[in-house]
């Protein structure tokens, strides 16, 4: 047996200690717990939406499609469903189609795709833009020195006003120059929502501004990929 607590139990301590650093941090503001449900069982996904959970976050349009597009259709209308993933210019009609919040947008190419999409679709979802804070080349995400003209061309080019900024620190890596940087860049900007903390770092990121934390192991428990 790996897994000990249930999981309302196990997100019930996870809003504790997200309620515990905002409070060190002495915000006044709440931070939304974004549920990372890739790659889980639907057993541990009904189980977080019997506990009350509504914001999911999903890396892959495919698997989200079959998640909250088949097995958990019914439930579809009740949650806000994010885009956490990169994510290929062909998948972006399916993304603009499925998706409440996409927080991966990190070219203009892919904000032309949108605004093509969005025309045929009738929607468009609210935009994160997803900053390289670590300038890594392997990773996505617009490199921080970008970021200005990158959001400058998204206005100008189509009109496109993002909501906020997100990023994934490096693996090995302290995570808090990272969170540091992207609060600093939000707020230069003006952008009021900033998506940064996952299950080992949280806590340190909502002491830095972030709004939103995007969880997955420890609240749902392990991913298991076989
Ligand atoms: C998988 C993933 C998470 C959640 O990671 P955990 O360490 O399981 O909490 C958060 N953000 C992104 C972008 C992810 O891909």
């Amino acid at each position: 047996m790996s897994d000990e607590l249930p999981i309302s139990k196990k997100r019930d301590l996870i809003l504790e200690r997200m309620a515990e650093a905002a409070k060190r941090a002495e915000r006044s503001d709440s931070q939304v717990l974004v549920a990372v449900s890739k790659v889980q069982p639907d057993d541990r996904i009904a189980q977080m939406l019997a506990a009350g959970q509504t914001v999911f976050g999903e890396n892959r349009v495919q698997e989200a499609q079959k998640r909250w597009g088949e097995s958990f259709a019914e439930n579809r209308k009740e949650i806000e469903l994010r885009l956490i993933g990169p994510l290929q210019t062909n998948k972006a009609e399916d993304a603009i189609r499925l998706f409440d919040v996409i927080e991966t947008l990190d070219r203009e190419k892919l904000a032309k795709a949108f605004i093509k999409a969005a025309d045929k679709v009738g929607r468009m979802p609210r935009l994160l833009v997803q900053v390289n804070t670590g300038e890594e080349e392997q990773k996505a995400g617009i490199s921080p020195k970008e970021l200005a003209g990158f959001l400058t061309r998204l206005k100008r080019n189509y009109d496109i006003t993002p909501e906020g900024l997100m990023c994934i620190p490096p693996v090995g890596e302290a995570a808090s120059p990272h969170f540091w940087l992207l609060k600093k860049l939000a707020d230069e900007h003006g952008l009021k929502t900033i998506s940064m903390g996952m299950s080992g770092d949280f806590e340190t990121a909502i002491e830095m501004g972030a709004t939103h934390v995007r969880i997955g192991s420890a609240l749902f428990g392990d991913r298991d990929y076989n």
